[in-house]
């Protein structure tokens, strides 16, 4: 388990890099002010944050849950197909999750930090609230005992999770047919940044995080089409420094959902 963790985060770290030089090198839109190391050193404070959540709480309570499940269903089809089942319901869950995030206001007052970043790249990927970690690890729990999911689907799943997220934050140029094949199965830049674009009608749609068919499936799909010049962020909203960004989601003021 340990070596399979450690190869894990290997792996992704490597690519997250590759996928951070790659939107340096070739940008698809024009990198703005908003996108200056401060943020970056931001983003990645918030990372640590979560990480260390992720190591405290999100590992325990991911084990706990593998651990206590039962194996109800296991007879209802071949082996081979079980990693492949494990993954879509994880990633349908995570569709619903998201959807949650932006439906609820209690859980909004995480997202929204997520939100507030007013550039896209790789380091967005990793920019989450350490509440919105620990929240969403919890409910999970519930779909892994449920379930009955094996610890290494889950730590495929994250890592997959980790490299398409990463992937489509980035502000990569890719080739328009290669991203219109892709964005077929999977969730593009062109697709979750439209997720980002200040217009509220857009923020609340394009939910998917791995496979991109479940916004079509449940109506979420936006009919926005990314331009090199769309506004990233929340409208009315301007991004904050890190400690205020911890502080916000405790705060009494109400938040716009
Ligand atoms: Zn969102």
């Amino acid at each position: 388990m340990q070596e399979l963790i450690s190869y894990k985060s290997s792996l992704v770290l490597g690519i997250l890099w590759l996928l951070f030089v790659a939107e340096r090198v070739l940008p698809a839109a024009p990198v703005v002010a908003a996108a200056n190391g401060r943020r970056l050193l931001r983003n990645l404070s918030l990372w640590l944050c979560n990480s260390l959540a992720s190591l405290l709480i999100v590992l325990p309570v991911t084990l706990f849950a593998a651990g206590h499940a039962r194996y109800w269903w296991s007879a209802w089809l071949p082996s081979w197909s079980w990693l492949l089942v494990d993954l879509l319901l994880l990633d349908l869950w995570i569709y619903w999750w998201h959807r949650a995030n932006h439906r609820l206001s209690w859980l909004w007052r995480f997202h929204r930090v997520h939100h507030l970043d007013q550039w896209l790249d790789v380091t967005s990927a990793v920019r989450f609230h350490f509440g919105e970690v620990i929240l969403s690890a919890l409910v999970r729990a519930a779909v892994i005992f449920c379930f009955a999911l094996p610890v290494s689907s889950v730590i495929i799943f994250e890592s997959l999770i980790l490299i398409v997220t990463g992937f489509h934050h980035s502000n990569i140029r890719l080739p328009k047919k290669l991203e219109y094949w892709l964005s077929l199965l999977i969730i593009t830049p062109s697709i979750h940044w439209v997720h980002h674009h200040v217009e509220q009608r857009d923020t609340d749609s394009n939910y998917g995080a791995i496979c991109s068919f479940w916004d079509r499936l449940f109506g979420s799909k936006s009919a926005t089409v990314r331009t090199p010049d769309m506004q990233i962020g929340l409208d009315q909203s301007s991004d904050q420094g890190l400690l205020q960004l911890l502080a916000a989601p405790f705060r009494l003021e109400s938040y716009r959902r």
